[in-house]
């Protein structure tokens, strides 16, 4: 039993993809603006990506009343570990077949793989990071 306490003041609420307790809270709408931003420099991408990164949010969005608070945007909209979030990016990247260039700065830039048992260990395989 961990008895370990994180805070008094905020409830722990899980990430509803893997279930772990979201500890690094950036809400994967403030993520999503940060890799739009990150697509104007590929504008082809963005036109395939976007609709689904927003559909994707679409589809969480009534699983956020009951979500750890956004450490950038203070909405409590963290129903999503930023892992998992990211971890969706990869894989739309992938089905349509983004380049290596653009899934290495993908990785560079958003890369919550800290524990490094996830997409960065299979990047890493590929030789992309
Ligand atoms: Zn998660
Ligand atoms: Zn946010």
């Amino acid at each position: 039993m961990i008895t370990k306490n994180y805070s008094d003041l905020e409830p722990q609420f899980l990430c509803d993809v893997c279930s772990i307790a979201v500890t690094n809270p950036i809400c994967p709408s403030c993520l999503t603006q940060e890799i739009e931003a990150w697509l104007t420099l590929y504008p082809n991408l963005r036109n395939e990506i976007m609709p689904k990164l927003n559909k994707y949010l679409y589809k969480i969005e009534d699983k956020l009343a009951d979500s750890t608070e956004c450490i950038k945007c203070k909405n409590k909209r963290a129903a999503v570990c930023p892992y998992c979030f990211t971890d969706f990016v990869l894989m739309e990247l992938k089905k349509i077949r983004a380049n290596r260039i653009v899934l290495k700065e993908f990785l560079e830039f958003f890369n919550f793989d800290f524990d490094h048992d996830g997409y960065s260990k299979e990047a890493e395989k590929l030789g992309i990071i």
